[in-house]
């Protein structure tokens, strides 16, 4: 299949785009490179730099590429600067996620993966947390993807749009061959930062409060492998057939970690010390996110490969300590 990956040069983006060529598909990159790194897509893999609500480019993209499907990862995706320039935010992911679908419907390319976030769900009161849950979103971020969510499903009835959506949990690691990986500038991810504090990179790890209701204090995250996430998407593009297919499935491994336990993993892996510090709690950081993903595991038959945490900071690891500047 010709698979269109919006975002394509972005962290979850450029990882999906090797694993579409390794399953034998044929991936076709269009990035804004606003956040995207040019160096994080293979040179012979074809490259679109442009807006995905550039009508008239996306469309003759679409043709020229003979498109199957399009991935979608294009999003600004700090919940901090959601809260306080939510513009930005309706008119990144919402606007320009309209705007991208309308251009694919006229051109009659009618299946989508959507990449969202464990933030529709809020502070849900069960855990660890289904599907099914309801969706109360506590900051923009999460609202624009649950809007974009909301915009599928009307598409789906109405057009016989076929689409998937993930949730992810807390998205990590790096590529295994240590060639591609995560890069945010500024970085607000707990492994980057763990990692740059291991590495003389900031002067210490700052967390963000341990008065939580949890076993340590810290609160917990289910952190899941960027590549598992990538196959997981592969193995719905079998699941699109038919017109007005609709699937949501969560991602994450099902373990939560504290953020203490993510430091001592990070000195166990790296053989340093972490230097922190406690500060007060992060504004609208829930204590437990933890993902029960039995319905991507029996309807995908997806596995997470890395199944504990080591293993994934092993190749966050790898990535960082060798791209201290990233792609830079
Ligand atoms: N965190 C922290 N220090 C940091 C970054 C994150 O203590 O420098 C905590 C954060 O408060 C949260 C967890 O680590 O409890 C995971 O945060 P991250 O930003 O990686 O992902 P989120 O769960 O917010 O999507």
């Amino acid at each position: 299949m010709n698979i269109l990956v919006v975002g394509g040069a972005g962290y979850i983006g450029s990882h999906c785009v090797r694993q579409i060529v390794a399953a034998g598909h044929r991936p076709v990159v269009l990035d804004s490179l606003i956040y995207g790194h040019r160096q994080a897509v293979a040179s012979d893999i074809p490259f679109y730099q442009g807006d995905l609500a550039d009508q008239p480019f996306v469309r003759q993209v679409l043709r020229k590429e003979k498109i199957d499907l399009v991935m979608h990862f294009a999003a600004f995706i700090n919940v901090g600067e959601s809260v306080s320039d939510p513009i930005k935010y309706y008119k990144n992911n919402v606007v320009k996620t309209l705007a991208l679908l309308e251009t694919m419907l006229e051109e009659n390319v009618k299946k989508f993966i959507f990449s969202s976030t464990a933030a529709v769900y809020g502070m849900p009161d069960t855990m660890p947390i289904t599907e099914d849950v309801r969706k109360a979103p506590i900051n923009p971020y999460g609202q624009t993807k649950l809007d974009c969510e909301n915009l599928l499903a009307s598409l789906a009835k109405a057009h016989g749009l076929s689409y998937s959506v993930f949730r992810y949990f807390n998205a990590c690691g790096d590529a295994v061959d240590g060639t591609i990986g995560e890069d945010h500038s500024p970085e607000t991810h707990l492994i980057p930062n763990v990692i740059r504090a291991a590495l003389g990179l900031a002067p210490t790890l700052k967390i963000f409060g341990n008065d939580y209701p949890t076993p340590d204090g810290t609160c917990l995250r289910d952190y899941v492998h960027v590549d598992d996430l990538a196959r997981a998407h592969i193995a719905a593009f079998d699941k699109l057939g038919a017109p007005g297919t609709e699937l949501h499935f969560n991602l994450g491994t099902g373990r939560p970690y504290s953020v203490l336990e993510i430091i001592q993993a990070v000195e166990k892996v790296s053989g340093k010390k972490v230097p922190v510090e406690f500060t007060p709690r992060r504004a609208g950081d829930p204590p437990e996110l933890c993902a029960d993903a039995t319905r991507a595991r029996e309807f995908l038959g997806w596995k997470p490969q890395f199944d504990t945490v080591e293993s994934i900071i092993e190749t966050a690891w790898r990535w960082h300590s060798t791209h201290p500047n990233g792609y830079r």
